[in-house]
């Protein structure tokens, strides 16, 4: 006698309803009763790739960037900040923007600034870099950054027709003067050569290339003479602005 098989192969008991009498269900509908039983829904094609089809390709270009190693980085950084809700205002967006109002050391941004935070990164990593040339060359502690903008959903200098700029994605912060303990605020202009403010100008600025893609400022053009212009523009090749 052949051993039974095990009770995973034995084909499972018909569920049709063999012994129900021929009238025990009785259509409601001449219809009804000509249609063929269909006991399962008909096969369909295999699926495209969820990255091929439209709106999941749509939502892969839109999915913002995991900055969670951005915002430890920054913490750890002495900056005080919160995430914005994200900006979607036509073509200007931030799907992740933070609110930073504040850098170690007690270093203020008194208006607060709406940036990325890889935006926020630079811009505390450059500030570290002020505050040792205003030890250096003012011998004052630096105490905060006047803010002249960060988010603004505008065109380049302003102009409705160019390019969208940095400041529509919140990838830009346009400094408009540095305040000190003991002293004068020194604010972003031509000054003339040989004093500690025009000295410290050139020193913070020239440290800016070294963080940001696209440093503009007195000099660069009309509309950027009373403030320093800072972004991280993605260009071709890493190419950096730094004028
Ligand atoms: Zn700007």
């Amino acid at each position: 006698m052949p051993p039974t098989r095990p009770a995973e192969l034995t084909p499972p008991a018909s569920t049709a309803p063999k012994d129900v009498p021929k009238d025990a269900a009785k259509p409601v509908s001449g219809a009804d009763s000509a249609k063929p039983e269909i006991p399962t829904p008909p096969p369909t094609p295999p699926g495209r790739p969820p990255e091929l089809s439209g709106q999941a390709a749509l939502a892969l270009k839109v999915s913002p960037p995991d900055d969670t190693a951005c915002r430890t980085r920054l913490k750890r950084l002495g900056v005080d900040f919160e995430p914005l809700p994200p900006i979607a205002e036509g073509q200007c967006t931030a799907p992740l923007p933070l609110k930073v109002t504040r850098f170690a050391d007690g270093v203020a941004l008194p208006q607060g600034a709406t940036l990325t935070c890889r935006t926020a990164e630079a811009l505390a990593r450059w500030v570290t870099e002020v505050q040792a040339e205003a030890d250096r060359i003012l011998k004052h502690p630096l105490t905060g950054l006047e803010l002249g903008g960060s988010y603004v959903c505008r065109g380049q200098n302003h102009d409705l027709d160019a390019k969208l700029s940095e400041h529509a994605f919140a990838n830009a912060a346009d400094i408009m003067g540095f305040t000190f303990a003991g002293r004068a605020s020194i604010p972003v202009k031509t000054m003339a050569e040989g004093s500690d403010d025009a000295q410290f100008l050139a020193a913070v600025r020239g440290k800016a290339c070294g963080f940001f893609r696209t440093v503009l400022g007195p000099g660069t053009n009309a509309a950027h003479a009373n403030h320093f212009h800072l972004d991280e523009r993605e260009r071709n090749g890493g190419h950096r602005l730094c004028e």
